[in-house]
């Protein structure tokens, strides 16, 4: 890791100590805290106010039991959270993730980057996350009802429109929000649409929040591109996932005229040179959350499949990392480089290791890391929070260039940002610092909060 100011070496010691064993959250926390030196220094009310090291604590962190019981009448246990990190923009806002490997570290890590991609995003929301060590795949509709309803019974009263607002994440979707909602309805006995978003079209969701991550993250780098006169046209591309988020960035990257050639999920990736075939993709993966290995037997001989191994040794011009943390690793990072990849852009969070960060910069490929390029998720449930509160409902049309519009104000920030630091095209120094001033000019506004 990159060294910090000693100001802030101090405060990262701290942060590790209070938080011992949190290997993700202690990442995260060094990313922010590698771009904050000069900031730091030029407004020294943010020392005096100890705004670096309030911000690393949570507000409040919450941990409870969650019992179901399984389609053979047997008791299961999980274990939920939800971390409430700040809230000096807004109500808290942020996913719940259910994968076995969740614990706090990951959750805080996730929560402590939502503080600044809500920053970004320019909308009134503070950050949060919150999850569960409950594996979704291969149980039941009615298991992972049960699950659902025991979670919410527990998390409903930390939430509200007003307190708290989570969504959907690795593992929760429209299903989990659907059986979410509907429990936090039964016990409060309100209809509360603006207590949680990704919700269902008929039951108070917003147009385009399934594709808003995924669009989103398309039409940052879009905007990336644009500013050395290029686009996507005939860009082959590489997005790693297909879950939410990798098909609808290989949606928009086909409707902006690039070819996505590889896709994955964890167990193996997929290459098909036609460029992938999104309908039948979305067919296996929303039908019957199927594999992609499913979709290279239906594709037939031109298509190849690999079991585990390596989606970034596939040649591209731009990279969509789109699954999970630390997916891209140092070796990923020069096979990346070795094939004259020109963008990398995070789609999914944290997912670039910091060492492979530093190689793909110092190679000069450009980068966007994800609190940037994929806050269109959270910007659009942002938008459904605004419908709701408005009993109002948009057209795709217009919540589209409502999004687009946010994402392009994301991208310009990010780099007047940068040039204002001296930095100019480092699109991590941009992102964290311009999130960071607002999150920290309210903290100091608002008091000892
Ligand atoms: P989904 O659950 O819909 O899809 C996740 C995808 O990533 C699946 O293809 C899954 O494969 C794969 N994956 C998960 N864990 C691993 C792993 N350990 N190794 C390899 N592949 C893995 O989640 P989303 O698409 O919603 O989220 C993807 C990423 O985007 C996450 O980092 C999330 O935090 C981030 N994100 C999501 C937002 C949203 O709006 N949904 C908003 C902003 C960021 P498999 O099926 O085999 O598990």
């Amino acid at each position: 890791m990159a060294e910090l100011e000693t100001n802030l070496t101090e405060i990262f010691e701290e942060a590790t100590r209070r938080n011992p064993g949190e290997l993700e959250f202690h990442q995260a926390v060094h990313e922010v805290l590698e771009s904050l030196g000069p900031v730091v220094a030029k407004h020294p009310e943010y020392t005096d106010g100890e705004v670096v090291r309030r911000l690393l604590e949570p507000e409040r962190q919450i941990i409870f039991r969650v019992p179901w019981t399984d389609d053979s009448g047997r008791v299961q246990l999980n274990r939920g959270f939800r971390v409430e990190f700040n809230s000096a923009l807004g109500p808290y806002k942020g996913g719940l993730r259910f994968h076995p490997s969740v614990y706090l570290g990951i959750v805080k890590f996730l929560g402590f980057e939502q503080i600044f991609k809500n920053s970004l995003t320019g909308l009134p929301i503070g950050g949060g996350k919150g999850g569960s060590d409950f594996d979704p795949k291969g149980k039941s509709d009615d298991e992972v009802m049960r699950f659902c309803q025991s979670f919410m019974t527990e998390l409903y009263r930390h939430i509200g429109e007003y307190t708290d607002v989570p969504a959907g994440d690795i593992g929760v979707g429209g299903r989990e929000i659907g059986y979410l909602f509907g429990q936090y309805k039964r016990i409060t006995n309100r209809y509360e649409s603006g207590v949680l978003t990704g919700k269902g079209l008929t039951w108070g969701g917003s147009q385009v929040r399934p594709e808003a991550t995924g669009y989103g993250a398309v039409f940052f780098v879009d905007e990336m591109l644009k500013t050395s006169g290029d686009s996507f046209e005939g860009k082959r591309v590489v997005v790693s996932g297909s879950g939410n988020v990798a098909i609808y960035a290989i949606e928009k990257v086909h409707q902006l005229g690039g070819t996505v050639v590889a896709c994955s999920d964890s167990d193996g990736f997929v290459v098909d040179e036609a460029g992938i075939d999104l309908d039948l993709l979305k067919q296996i993966k929303n039908g019957h959350r199927g594999r992609v290995s499913e979709y290279a037997n239906a594709r037939g001989a031109s298509v190849t499949y690999t079991e585990g191994g390596s989606i970034w040794d596939v040649k591209c011009d731009i990279a969509l990392p789109c699954a999970t943390q630390n997916e891209l690793d140092e070796k990923a990072a020069q096979h990346l480089i070795e094939n004259g990849c020109l963008v990398v852009a995070e789609g999914a969070n944290m997912p670039t290791t910091p060492e492979a960060i530093h190689l793909l910069t110092a190679a000069g490929v450009r980068f966007a890391p994800g609190k940037a390029a994929n806050a269109g998720g959270v910007a659009t449930s942002a938008l459904e929070m605004q419908q709701n509160a408005s009993r109002d409902s948009w057209s795709f049309e217009y919540t589209e260039q409502r999004l687009a519009e946010i994402m392009r104000s994301i991208h310009d920030r990010c780099l007047e940002t940068a040039d204002e630091y001296g930095a100019p095209g480092d699109y991590v120094l941009g992102a964290n610092i311009s999130g960071f001033t607002r999150v920290a000019d309210s903290m100091l506004a608002l008091g000892l909060i």
